[in-house]
């Protein structure tokens, strides 16, 4: 641990963030490039982490405090607790990483009978000091103390604070006078003796350290912690901790306090957005109790401020290159920056925003590609409300609130997020409906298609949140009532019960009865351009998982070059499988042989609509991988409809048939199917599937060919763990690839290879890279197989494994480098050492995950391919990943 434990904020700049936190950096740099900031220092990360390992604080940490406290006093001449002129300060977490609303504040620390009265003498305004002293009161008690003593939640405050107002006739807080307030104050502190025993404490030095604890402990709070997993930021960062002096946005009518984005965190258009109150405190802005104004209205109010505010944005984004998300206060018409940081936005304006930001010349292009978190192209994606539908059947609008995360979304009314994961868990589309909206609102949000609430503004951490995953969002829906206990939400004397379907567009606020069907965007011109840059960088190949010629032509429209899986099986679906069953159920060669021949038309007709559609890009298709009794009925139903066809007499001929296929599924049930008689092991058993396969595909290629268009058919074989499988079976393939062109009379290029899932299969690549002309690696199954866990009940365990911190991640959405990866590494060398030439993919779920799209960018594949919506995903990760290769990163989590 460094000897420096304290930065008084001039010490300090805006490289320091893994030191000083983001918010601690910026409020360094902030005051070093003379922007009016209330002075403070930072207590570093190192600290927040001493702390979480040894649950005290480091050696004469608080020494290090007093000393940069004396500092502040000096420079604001104030002191804390000093019963003539008082210095207030806030205590903010502040990790390297934004994470709004995860972590604990303390604001107006160090009031207490003294200082309070001290502030009224200096400022003449009785009514704004009782209010900051009730507001310190319940914040420190809810942040600081409430881990211990649960009753002293903020919520148990609120209750007496809206007792008092029934008692006064007050409608709102701000009706409440100075004397209702002092009154507060001395119930708020009975009640604190009530729960604790103790008196609420009045040493503001005592104060400083407890605040500065809760702080260190909100780290590991349970939203923090969950948070951290969605963003896969690390757990042992630490958050810093900043003490500020504070200034008042509540100390009249010349006073107020906002948040403002440098531009429209919406729709990324160049304009400042943002809110503010006057006469208010930070908080209030954020919890939407009252309707905050805009901010050009400032204008109105205080032009001279406006102006400067105006100035500052500006000064701020050209300072940090970025969209600048800045909190403000003006105290007595003094307007001070309290934070500024890079502002969270939509995907639409991370587009908008990193495209205006090159043409202005302020980034250049390959900055604005490393920026753009790659999830963002496939949040573009996102569904709307049709707006033709609504147009043509108007249908009828619940209510209207703000737009604060734009999308359509439909889905059944779930009142709380308890409700809203328990109906998500069971299969259900739904939509959150809320009174408000707050960070721990997080898990319920991310299993919503939507979020509705009653109250709570545009800039609530919360709709942050929402924004950034894309999920459609109306809140301040202020017509909206909620009855918990009842199950059902109203709006203007509709009566909906939760359940429900209601659609909400999050881009204008309104909310629908029923089910108003969904559209895609259209990607328009800035997101072309940026698309372009990212591949502009790319050197490594993105490919398509896709079984139909419509999801072929999907992926070529975003932006696929080829097919990496098209899985053959999913051909075998629908109203084929009496034809399948048929020829799993053949007795002799010659019945399944005929079932076959039934098959191979159709097998061809899809092969010529993806061949046509891929336009002459590879198209690797998979042969048969999933064990045949996936296409016959399940056991237990056969086992019950047999029994009761035997007790109800009917042993005729349709018993007999089922008798037949409850046999057939007995001999090929399995304990472990995922282990057992599947992929290349089912071609070696029952050959005539694959050579049926085969000539389809060389077919259809031959067909295509001959209609003068470009094909390229790579026929992949799955599940080889053997030198010895591949050879068996490719001799055999080979053989009718042969025969089929030598019947077509025209020759195409194909080429057999193999998936790589077994790790018998990773670790032989020596051998069997000399009989493959390519790779994909499966990483689906090689997960499954290099853990031994199964994909299929892996989710009964693995949320518990991350929640205890066993793993970090699922390894079965991102790969798991460690073990896989070194796999995968070992395949890949020995594979190009034998074979130079051969070509290199992935195919598992993980090729459309940013973080292991890195990783094989980095192992030297020539492609990823994944699922056609995440295309965009992947070609703008693995742009990230060629621009990163420096080692440069711009996330380096
Ligand atoms: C894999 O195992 O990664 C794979 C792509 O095949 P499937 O998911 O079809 O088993
Ligand atoms: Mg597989």
């Amino acid at each position: 641990m460094s000897n420096k434990r304290v930065y008084l904020f001039h010490e300090g700049n805006a490289k320091m963030r893994d030191l000083l936190g983001g918010k601690g950096a910026n409020l360094a740099e902030m005051t070093n490039i003379g922007l009016p900031v209330p002075p403070g220092f930072t207590i570093t990360t190192e600290c927040c982490n001493y702390y979480s390992k040894h649950g005290k604080f480091p050696e004469g940490l608080m020494d290090d405090v007093r000393e940069a406290l004396a500092a502040v006093e000096k420079d604001m001449g104030k002191k804390l607790g000093d019963p003539e002129n008082p210095l207030l300060v806030s205590v903010r977490s502040g990790a390297k990483f934004s994470m709004p609303g995860m972590m604990d504040t303390v604001l107006n620390l160090g009031l207490n009978d003294q200082t309070a009265d001290a502030l009224i003498r200096l400022t003449g305004n009785e009514r704004f000091v009782w209010d900051a002293y009730r507001r310190f009161v319940m914040m420190f008690s809810d942040i600081v103390l409430s881990g211990q003593y649960p009753d002293l939640k903020k919520e148990k405050f609120e209750h007496i604070f809206d007792a008092l107002k029934e008692k006064v006739g007050a409608k709102q807080d701000t009706d409440v006078d100075a004397a209702g307030l002092k009154e507060l104050v001395g119930q708020f502190k009975e009640y604190f003796r009530k729960v604790t025993g103790q008196d609420f404490p009045s040493d503001p030095m005592k104060q400083l350290e407890l605040a500065i604890e809760a702080v260190f402990k909100s780290w590991n709070n349970e939203r923090a912690v969950i948070y951290r997993n969605r963003e896969k930021i690390s757990h042992d960062l630490g958050t810093a901790v900043n003490v500020q002096t504070m200034v008042f946005g509540n100390m009249g009518d010349d006073s107020g306090t906002g948040v403002a984005f440098t531009r429209d965190p919406a729709t990324g258009e160049n304009r400042i957005y943002g809110e503010f109150l006057m006469n208010a405190q930070g908080e209030d802005v954020v919890a939407g109790v009252r309707t905050p104004e805009t901010i050009d209205q400032l204008a109105e109010h205080n032009p001279e401020i406006y102006q400067q505010f105006v100035e500052i944005a500006k000064k701020l984004e050209q300072h940090y290159r970025d969209m600048q998300d800045i909190e403000f206060t003006i105290e007595k018409g003094r307007l001070f920056i309290l934070q500024c940081r890079a502002g969270k936005r939509t995907p639409q304006a991370h587009i908008e925003i990193a495209v205006d930001h090159v043409n202005e010349g302020l980034i250049t292009k390959e900055e604005a590609v490393l920026r753009v978190p790659p999830e963002v192209p496939g949040l573009m994606l996102l569904p709307s409300l049709d707006p033709d539908f609504v147009k043509r059947n108007k249908p009828t609008v619940l209510a209207k609130g703000l737009n604060a995360g734009p999308g359509g979304a439909v889905g059944k009314v779930a009142i709380g997020s308890a409700a809203a994961l328990r109906m998500a868990e069971a299969g259900d589309d739904v939509i959150l409906v809320g009174r408000e909206t707050t960070p721990d609102d997080l898990g319920g949000m991310l299993a919503s298609r939507g979020v509705l609430t009653a109250t709570g503004g545009k800039t609530s951490h919360a709709a942050l949140v929402a924004r950034q995953y894309g999920i459609p969002t109306v809140c301040g829906c202020s017509a909206l009532r909620i009855d918990e206990a009842a199950r059902t939400i109203s709006a203007d004397g509709v009566v909906l019960k939760e359940g429900e379907y209601i659609s909400i567009d999050g881009t204008n606020g309104l909310v629908y009865l029923g089910q108003v069907p969904t559209k895609m965007p259209e990607v328009s011109g800035k997101f072309a351009t940026f698309m372009e840059w990212a591949d502009s960088f790319r050197t490594m190949g993105v490919r398509a998982n896709a079984d139909t010629p419509e999801h072929a032509a999907e992926a070529v429209e975003l932006g696929a070059t080829g097919i990496g899986l098209c899985r053959t099986e999913h051909m075998f679906m629908g109203d084929r499988v009496p034809m399948v069953q048929a020829m799993i159920l053949a007795e002799d060669e010659a019945a399944r042989e005929e079932a076959l021949s039934k098959l191979l038309p159709l097998q061809r007709e899809d092969f010529v609509g993806i061949f046509k559609a891929m336009k002459g890009y590879p198209v690797t298709v998979r042969l048969i991988d999933p064990p045949l009794h996936e296409f016959l009925p399940s056991l237990e139903e056969l086992l019950v409809e047999t029994t009761e066809m035997r007790v109800k007499g009917e042993t005729g001929p349709a018993y007999e048939e089922k008798m037949k296929l409850l046999n057939k599924v007995k001999e090929l049930h399995e304990f472990n199917p995922m282990l057992g008689l599947r992929g290349c092991r089912l071609s070696i058993y029952f050959p005539g599937i694959v050579r049926m396969q085969v000539a389809a595909i060389i077919g259809a290629a031959c067909e295509v060919k001959k209609a003068g268009l470009d094909v390229h058919p790579e026929i992949m074989i799955p599940l080889v763990g053997i030198v010895t499988e591949l050879t068996h079976i490719k001799e055999q393939l080979e053989q009718v690839a042969q025969e089929t062109m030598k019947a077509e009379g025209i020759e195409v290029d194909y080429k057999f290879g193999t998936m790589i899932e077994i790790p018998r299969a990773a670790l032989t690549a020596d051998e069997i890279a000399q009989e493959a002309a390519f790779f994909s690696f499966g990483t689906n199954d090689l997960t499954q197989m290099a853990y031994g866990l199964s994909r299929d009940d892996a989710g009964k365990f693995l949320p518990l494994y991350i929640e205890k911190r066993i793993i970090p991640v699922d390894p079965t959405e991102s790969l798991d480098v460690k073990g896989v990866g070194r796999l995968m590494q070992i395949c890949v060398e020995d594979a190009r050492k034998v074979n130079p030439g051969i070509k290199l993919g992935i195919c598992g779920e993980h090729g459309g995950d940013p973080d292991s799209v890195k990783f094989c960018y980095k192992l030297g594949l020539d492609y990823v391919s994944c699922s056609p919506k995440r295309i965009p995903v992947a070609r703008l990760a693995a742009a990230q990943a060629a621009l990163e290769k420096d080692g440069g990163s711009a996330r380096d989590k």
